[in-house]
């Protein structure tokens, strides 16, 4: 293999949304500059039409283009290959092609890996990229029966977009979408589960197939955007759906079955056992480092991740990190905290970028307003979600009180109160409210005296406190 030698100032690895808002960053600082991004996927993802919905919450879509059509801005490269090592003393990194890159400032975004229940089970699947959706489409169609085991957002988007198949649906808890949402919101949620008709999808076109499976050994794909499972038509070989949901529970045993009917036997902790196609993981993620050997070891946070301050500076110097698979190791805001998200990816992705383009050019810089606030805009069941702050009580101990303002198909509203302040909030639906919330949080002024009366409907919170 012949080996060529690169140099650049700032290397960035990973095409997800992290790498790519790191590297719009770095270059809108540093336009002379050259900047080379780096990432094993054959596409790289780029966020358009972002909507603000309040000051701070916004709602983008992710549009991927293929690594050899795409030219980020005039002076980023971007290079399909994978960074096999990190040699930090010669600021230098090694990839699977040969080359040896040389750096002043690097930037690693490598994302995360789903946790799978069970490695190595060619019927235990992992959803993170869309190419692992296409496949699972595939796997859908042949199947009459999958279980599906987690409750955040990718079991809870999976479970309302599936058709024309038995779903058994395992959840630890006691309600569904326990990650986004409150029991409250569950019930909410749950006449959407049993209705039938869902609107209609626009077809997802793989771009180029690589043949490659969606089990824990293929990951090059970038993470999943928002409202993926909008765009895809996931239906079973089933003329009728059916779902199951089996709360408190979890998976207790796998057995893989020869010449049974089903492949898969899955035994729940109840004691429950069921016979089934295949079995879908969404039990969260790990961030991915270790596929990356470091001469320094980097200083890991308590979830595994690369430990960044709030300049997104690892503890290796010169080496940033941003998106999931860092770990924000700085003194959190009061109503931030971190969660791997796409606005997280890409706030962290920009904030990395503009941090190496000021050590660069040695110039002060601050952390960004946005980590003052947690937010986050989706969509869940056919609604609009937004959360802000601390919205289920998120580090408020036991000492909070809830407001709630609930009309069914409609609208979910959760206020979480703390000391007559409002410290975090659910919006579900419609609501109009985001921006006058995220001021509420923000000014922490004190709503003692407007009572049970500040989720009036009849009073109208925007033009009061706008
Ligand atoms: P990624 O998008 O994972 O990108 C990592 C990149 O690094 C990839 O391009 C990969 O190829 C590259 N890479 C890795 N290792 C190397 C290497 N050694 N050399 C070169 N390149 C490398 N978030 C939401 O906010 N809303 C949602 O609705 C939502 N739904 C989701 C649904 C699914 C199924 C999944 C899996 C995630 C979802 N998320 C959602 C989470 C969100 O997608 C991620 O938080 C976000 O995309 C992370 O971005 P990232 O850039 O950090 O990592």
């Amino acid at each position: 293999m012949e080996t060529f030698e690169i140099k650049t100032t700032f290397l960035i690895v990973g095409g997800g949304i992290a790498g790519v808002s790191c590297a719009e960053n770095v270059s809108f600082m540093c336009p002379g500059e050259k900047i080379l991004l780096i990432t094993e996927s054959y596409l790289i993802k780029a966020v358009t039409n972002l909507r603000c919905l309040g000051k701070m919450v916004q709602s983008f879509e992710v549009e991927e283009k293929e690594v050899k059509d795409s030219k980020l801005n005039e002076n980023v490269d971007v290079l399909e290959d994978s960074v096999i090592q990190v040699c930090s003393e010669e600021k230098m990194v090694l990839t699977k092609s040969g080359k040896k890159i040389f750096y002043s400032f690097l930037c690693l975004c490598t994302g995360a890996q789903p946790k799978l229940i069970q490695q190595g089970n060619p019927f235990i699947f992992g959803i993170r990229d869309t190419e692992s959706v296409l496949d699972f489409q595939e796997k859908v169609k042949s199947s009459r029966r999958l279980v599906i085991v987690g409750n955040g957002g990718i079991a809870s988007e999976i479970v309302y977009e599936l058709g024309n198949i038995e779903v058994h649906w395992v959840v630890k808890d006691s309600f569904i979408s326990s990650t986004f949402a409150d029991p409250g919101a569950a019930e909410f949620f749950q006449k959407k589960l049993e209705e039938s008709e869902k609107p209609g999808k626009p077809i997802l076109k793989r771009m180029r197939y690589k043949g490659e499976s969606m089990t824990s050994g293929s990951l090059k794909g970038a993470a999943l955007g928002p409202d993926w499972h909008r765009k895809i038509d996931i239906s079973g070989g089933k003329s009728k759906h059916s779902l199951e949901i089996h709360y408190k529970t979890e998976v207790s045993n796998i057995k893989s079955t020869e010449n049974e009917e089903y492949p898969l036997e899955i035994t729940l902790s109840n004691n429950k056992v069921i016979p089934c196609d295949f079995l879908v993981s969404a039990t969260g993620v790990d961030p991915r480092i270790s596929h990356i050997p470091t001469d320094v070891s980097f200083e890991l946070g308590k979830d595994g991740g690369i430990k960044v301050n709030e300049m997104m500076e690892s503890s290796v110097e010169n080496i940033f990190a941003a998106g999931d698979v860092c770990c924000a190791g700085w003194d959190l805001a009061e109503n931030w905290f971190q969660m791997r998200l796409w606005t997280q990816a890409r706030q962290m992705g920009a904030m990395a970028g503009r941090s190496m383009a000021a050590k660069f050019k040695n110039e002060p810089i601050y952390q960004d307003f946005c980590f003052e606030l947690f937010t986050h805009a989706t969509h869940l069941f056919g609604y609009q979600v937004v959360l802000l702050g601390n919205f289920n009580g998120q580090g408020l101990g036991q000492d909070y009180e809830i407001l709630l303002r609930y009309t069914p198909d409609l609208e979910y509203i959760k206020f979480v109160m703390k000391d007559g302040r409002l410290k975090g909030v659910i919006l579900i639906g419609e609501t109009g409210l985001e921006e006058t919330c995220e001021n509420l949080i923000l000014n922490g002024l004190d709503l003692t005296p407007f009572g049970d009366d500040i989720l009036n409907p009849d009073v109208d919170i925007e033009d009061f406190f706008d």
